[in-house]
């Protein structure tokens, strides 16, 4: 318990400054369409590296932020970095796709997010469906009206909103119901085991046939062999994101892997049709 507290507060005295230290960047992973493995946008996630700690992993240190209150001010870099980012893909290879960005329970709290995400699509000039913002249960579960109040606002800004990590946690039916997402991803600890367990792949069938039927996208989390790429395709989910497609990478990579070919594959057909 010493030991756990020891390290928690080692973190925390780090974290404090981590933010004008310029410690924090963005990796890029990309989310895939199963079935033509065409890129349909990419999922920004925090990374953390300190001189002393070296690379901090965001389980690690995420909660610690939430609990004191830094998260606020580290989900605007988040949301600040990759806006500017995908702004500026578009400008450069002009392939639409679109941006998701994880949103903790406590930034949704914060009566300022809406504005906020209003502002940086002005500022860079972004249309508001190439941004999506990933949220969890916890969010709906703390407060309904409030949850209610922020989704609906963030689709009259045009923003998509995704529920994330579905299957873990209560994963209630009703939210899919009660609230107006537009995407649906399923918890990558469903797909691990789709090879050997037959009750996780009913539960996966079954929730690609559920979100379809309401509509929504459905993104399959962890897909790391071409099996599961296969078993999800064939059930209908639309989009795949895992290391079988790529992993989280720094933006320049994420280019030169994702969109240097698909700029280039449009080049070549506007070559065609001058
Ligand atoms: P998440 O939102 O579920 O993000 C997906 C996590 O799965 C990422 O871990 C990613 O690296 C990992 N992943 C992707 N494909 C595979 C795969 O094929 N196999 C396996 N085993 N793992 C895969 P990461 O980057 O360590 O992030 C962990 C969690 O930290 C995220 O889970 C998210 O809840 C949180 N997080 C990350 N960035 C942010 C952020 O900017 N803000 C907030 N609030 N939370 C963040
Ligand atoms: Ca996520
Ligand atoms: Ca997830």
């Amino acid at each position: 318990m010493q030991l756990v507290l020891d390290e928690r507060c080692r973190l925390e005295s780090h974290l404090v400054d981590a933010l004008k230290n310029s410690e924090f960047s963005l990796h890029f992973q990309p989310l895939i369409a199963t079935d033509s493995r065409r890129l349909i946008g990419a999922e920004a996630l925090l990374r953390w590296f300190n001189p002393v700690l070296g690379h901090v992993r965001p389980d690690q240190f995420i909660s610690l932020a939430e609990r004191n209150g830094q998260i606020v001010d580290i989900g605007h870099f988040v949301l600040r970095t990759a806006i500017e980012q995908i702004s500026s893909w578009y400008r450069l290879y002009n392939y639409p796709m679109r941006m998701a960005v994880n949103i903790s329970p406590v930034q949704f709290r914060d009566t300022g997010l809406v504005r906020y995400v209003a502002d940086l699509l002005t500022e860079f000039e972004l249309p508001p469906n190439m941004l999506e913002l990933e949220i969890t249960e916890g969010v709906l579960m703390q407060d309904e009206y409030q949850a209610t109040r922020v989704i609906n606002a963030l689709k009259r800004i045009g923003v998509g909103v995704s529920l994330d990590d579905f299957g873990t946690g209560y994963a209630s039916l009703s939210y899919l119901q009660k609230y107006a997402f537009d995407t649906l991803k399923i918890d990558r600890g469903f797909i691990a085991h789709l090879d050997n367990s037959e009750q996780d792949r009913e539960l996966a069938r079954a929730i690609i046939a559920m979100a379809r039927k309401l509509n929504l996208n459905v993104i399959a989390e962890g897909i790391e062999t071409q099996e599961q790429n296969d078993f999800i395709l064939e059930e209908g989910c639309d989009c795949g994101q895992g290391y079988l497609y790529g992993r989280p990478v720094p933006a320049l990579e994420f280019a030169a892997a994702h969109l240097e070919g698909v700029s280039s594959v449009m080049n070549n057909a506007q070559m065609a049709i001058a």
